[in-house]
């Protein structure tokens, strides 16, 4: 390692979020609980997503599942409809099967370390450092892109964050934290790069640690961490089909393998190439497109353009096939890609579910 700043950061942290840290609801429920459940299902819901997003998500996930043993119980569908809107569905999969692994569990009892947490499904470095510190008092200490950055700026580090910069700031971040507050430290660290040291612009006048700053020093706060090169986008065109019967909208289940949205159910898909469809669902399928209208969407590094077609159905009832009335079929969707397909087929439609 470089250089290691003063080891009074950790504690200059910890006093400035004491004094201003933001009421969220998991901060409070964990406070009148003492459930690290509620601590884990904020971090994994967190994850690429904006607090902003998470807030509704996490209450009524919370209402539906409000503890461990009602969240292994559940079935995958279910859960996926909690999460609906989040995106990354991987995640919400894989905390499913460590909610089952930990309460098959006899006697019960909750991992408390970090080494723990880390060898459920779905917990890495980060979420394991964040839930064995805020429930569990261990002194390990989270890194991630706002904690990077934070570091970065602390010591003028204009480069490109990599995985060897990575371990030098986890061992950083292992020496700053006091073993008497690490919750508050991890806590703090994050609640600074959310919201003073911000990517563009940060707020260093109001800035707890703008002593310890080098970047600040040197005025070098723009330079610091050196830009990732911007990321590559794939275009990709997609089809997805409303099939009408009566007041009712057939949705189906994509298979598990489906480049997109896999096991989600969802409006029938294809995806388009070279002039041919590629079903994201098991058939045999043979709609030809009809576009009603279309719209854009990103899924990670794909740029979706997607043709919304509309179909009667007049075949043979299909076991494939879930009915749903148009009225419900918003609440059985998860993902944001068909409740946009849906929305676009009533406004043109003038349907009113
Ligand atoms: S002084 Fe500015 S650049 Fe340095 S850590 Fe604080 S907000 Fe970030």
């Amino acid at each position: 390692m470089q250089h290691v700043p003063d080891a009074a950061i950790g504690s200059v942290l910890v006093s400035w979020y004491q004094k201003n840290k933001r009421a969220l609801p998991w901060r409070q429920r964990f406070l009148e609980s003492g459930d690290p459940y509620v601590i884990w299902i904020s971090e994994i819901m967190l994850q690429q997503t904006t607090i902003q997003a998470v807030l509704p998500a996490y209450e009524r996930f919370l209402g539906i599942f409000p503890r461990l043993h009602d969240l292994a119980a559940a079935s995958e569908e279910a859960v996926r409809l909690a999460c609906r809107g989040l995106g990354y569905y991987r995640r919400f999969r894989l905390m499913h099967e460590a909610a089952q692994v930990l309460a098959a569990r006899e006697p019960f009892h909750w991992p408390r370390t970090f080494k723990d947490w880390r060898e459920l499904p779905g917990i890495g470095d980060y979420t394991a450092a964040a839930i064995s510190s805020i429930a569990f008092g261990e002194a390990k200490a989270v890194v991630d892109g706002n904690v990077e950055r934070v570091f970065c700026r602390l010591l003028d580090r204009r480069v490109v964050p990599d995985q060897k910069l990575k371990r030098e700031f986890q061992a950083m971040g292992d020496l700053l934290i006091p073993a008497a507050a690490p919750a508050d430290y991890n806590q703090a660290v994050m609640e600074l790069g959310q919201t003073i040291c911000i990517k563009q612009n940060p707020r260093c006048e109001i800035c707890p640690i703008q002593n310890f700053c080098k970047a600040y020093a040197a005025g070098s706060q723009n330079l610091a961490p050196a830009p990732r090169k911007p990321m590559e986008y794939e275009d990709v065109k997609m089809h997805l089909w409303l099939l009408i019967k009566g007041g009712k909208v057939g949705l189906v289940e994509r298979s598990k393998g489906a480049r997109f949205l896999g096991g989600t159910l969802g409006l029938p898909t294809a995806l388009e190439h070279d002039g041919q469809l590629r079903w994201e669902q098991d058939g045999p399928w043979n709609f030809e497109p009809d576009s009603v209208g279309s719209f854009k969407h990103s899924i990670t590094r794909h740029k979706i353009q997607a043709f919304v077609h509309q179909r009667e159905w007049l075949g043979a009832s299909s076991r494939d096939i879930t009915w749903v009335p148009l009225h419900e079929a918003e609440s059985q969707l998860v993902s944001n890609l068909d409740r946009k397909a849906l929305h676009l087929f009533l406004k043109i439609s003038d349907r009113h579910p």
